[in-house]
């Protein structure tokens, strides 16, 4: 089949496989180009390594520090003439890459938050691997069904008090709109904490460690977002901070139940990017398309690769990182910088639908999203008739 781009609001119900599988190769060119991390970790555990910051940890992980890596992802294979998901056919390319590099790669598609998954990583690390020196949790999910009450959680992304009324980016149409939203209870904030808060980083430290599994100077990173005022109202002040304040909480909890094996955990404040996760979130898509022009004119953007192997090269395994009051990691410096943030408190009440080319990189955002899901790229095909089942990428 020929397999073109099908945009429903915020997500794109096709992937291509050999996009995403160029995709994987433009990330892992980077890592290459930049050289080795130092000091890095040579067995890591990815929870949501499929795709974004998680996809984007692995390939540093594997081509930047040498590791064996297992990744744990909830993606939907290929069906009938349907195509697989952009992380199933990224997990796929990435596989193939890692082992022709030479390095262990496994990938467990599952409910990460469910004991059963948990419970298969465990195995597979004793097994393959003997202990992990490191976890990544980079999941970004909708919903989470507790392993211990089987009660099904919902996030939602609404402010906190008050309605917000707020301009947004109709991607799709390039229209700026106004949207309403109005104000979350006590029972979808709780709910958001359920689903992306902590509890399920430190489930997944307690089984690891439980099974000991987490080898000496074992160290985890959760990652987070906190970004500007201009999103604080639906982000950092509204149900989604309320779960990444929940972050530092379990970062506190996980690092009291390290100290006797020297392990660390930490949170990790990063910059916006587009993602699936972030496509989703109302406002963002206009704050980012803003961004993008800004931190590109003056010279400071990054996409997700570039962030996440600063992260691991000066901050996780180099000598100079950036850590807040809370003790969070800092990556997030560059785009908070006055000159970016006064700029774009200069541009937000002047946006609107005519000027959009003008103040925004409308065209930047849309190819960042497309490519997330392997279109859009240079040097693929996309008039290739393809079986959407391919997995040799
Ligand atoms: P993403 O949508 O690209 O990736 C989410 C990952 O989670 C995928 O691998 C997906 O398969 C996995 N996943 C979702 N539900 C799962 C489940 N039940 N079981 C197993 N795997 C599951 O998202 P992202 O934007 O890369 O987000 C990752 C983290 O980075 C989140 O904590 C997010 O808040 C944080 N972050 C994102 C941004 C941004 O701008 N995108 C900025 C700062 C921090």
């Amino acid at each position: 089949m020929i397999i073109k781009p099908r945009i429903r609001g915020f997500i794109c119900t096709t992937a291509h496989p050999r996009g995403c599988a160029a995709n994987v190769d433009a990330q892992i060119a980077y890592v290459t180009s930049q050289g080795g991390v130092a000091g890095g970790p040579k067995r890591v555990l990815l929870v949501g390594a499929s795709s974004g910051y998680g996809l984007a940890s692995r390939i540093v992980a594997a081509f930047g520090c040498e590791a064996a890596t297992l990744g744990v992802s909830f993606e939907k294979a290929p069906r009938d003439s349907r195509t697989a998901s952009a992380g199933w056919y990224n997990n796929r390319a990435f596989e193939a890459r890692a082992r022709a590099r030479g390095l262990y790669v496994e990938t467990l598609d599952g409910d990460a938050f469910s004991d059963a998954v948990k419970q298969q990583a465990i195995e597979t690390i004793a097994a393959d691997l003997g202990q992990i020196d490191l976890l990544v949790y980079s999941l970004a999910s909708p919903v989470r069904q507790h392993p211990r009450t089987g009660q099904l959680h919902r996030a939602v992304i609404k402010p906190l008090g008050e309605s917000f009324h707020v301009k947004t980016l109709n991607v799709d149409k390039a229209i700026v709109q106004t949207v309403d939203l109005a104000p979350a209870d006590e029972a979808e904030t709780a709910a958001t904490v359920a689903v992306m808060g902590g509890e399920d980083w430190e489930f997944w430290i307690d089984a690891l460690a439980g099974a000991g599994l987490l080898a000496d100077g074992c160290r985890t990173v959760s990652y987070t977002y906190i970004g500007s005022e201009l999103t604080w109202p639906i982000y950092w002040h509204a149900t989604l901070g309320k779960a990444k304040e929940d972050l530092d909480r379990a970062a506190r909890a996980i690092n009291a139940q390290l100290g006797d094996i020297g392990g660390r955990a930490q949170v990790a404040v990063l910059k916006a990017v587009v993602t699936q996760a972030s496509a989703a979130i109302p406002v963002v898509p206009l704050y980012n398309a803003l961004l993008f022009d800004v931190m590109k004119t003056q010279g400071s953007h990054e996409a997700c690769i570039d962030h996440i192997y600063r992260l691991f090269g000066t901050a996780l395994y180099g000598g100079s990182p950036e850590v807040d009051e809370a003790g969070r990691l800092r990556l997030d410096a560059w785009e908070l910088a006055a000159e970016v943030q006064d700029e774009m408190r200069r541009r937000w009440p002047l946006v609107s639908t005519g000027n959009l080319g003008e103040l925004a990189d409308l065209e930047g955002y849309r190819a960042d999203f497309l490519k997330l899901f392997g279109f859009g790229i240079e040097g693929v095909d996309y008039d290739e008739d393809l079986d959407p089942a391919l997995s040799e990428l």
